[in-house]
């Protein structure tokens, strides 16, 4: 994906996942993968990348699908906003507002699938 960057590292328990936000950009290179060795790195990090619009299975035309599912099917897990360096061009931000950041803290790649809510969330509606 394009200017790919890690976003956060997973913390917490595994039913229970929040991302420790990074405070600073920091673009996916081959040696910040091996980092996480022997672990998959989507195990222990959360990435972002440019929206693809039209190329991804969540985008509806208009809005970010996986956004609004987030919005309506989950708790808010923080009382502030997470301190986010991506937050000025982030799509969840400028579609669902403090909303989609109130959320995004239990947001990890690979979530509980054994969670049915979760799995929901994550399921593109078509
Ligand atoms: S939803 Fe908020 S906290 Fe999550 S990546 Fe976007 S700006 Fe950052």
């Amino acid at each position: 994906m394009q200017d790919a960057q890690l976003l956060g590292v997973v913390s917490g328990p595994p039913e229970a996942p929040r991302l420790a936000y990074l405070n600073a950009r920091l673009p996916v290179s081959d040696a910040l993968l091996k980092a996480a060795e022997p672990v998959p790195a989507i195990k222990v990090m959360r990435f972002a990348a440019r929206c693809e619009e039209q190329k991804c299975t969540h985008f509806d035309g208009s809005n970010c699908t996986l956004a609004q599912r987030v919005v309506s099917m989950l708790p808010e897990v923080t009382e502030m906003l997470p301190p986010c360096v991506i937050r000025s061009t982030c799509r969840w931000y400028r579609q669902e507002g403090r909303a989609a950041c109130m959320r995004c803290p239990q947001i990890v790649t690979l979530a509980d699938m054994g969670d049915e809510t979760k799995r929901r969330v994550a399921q593109p509606e078509s």
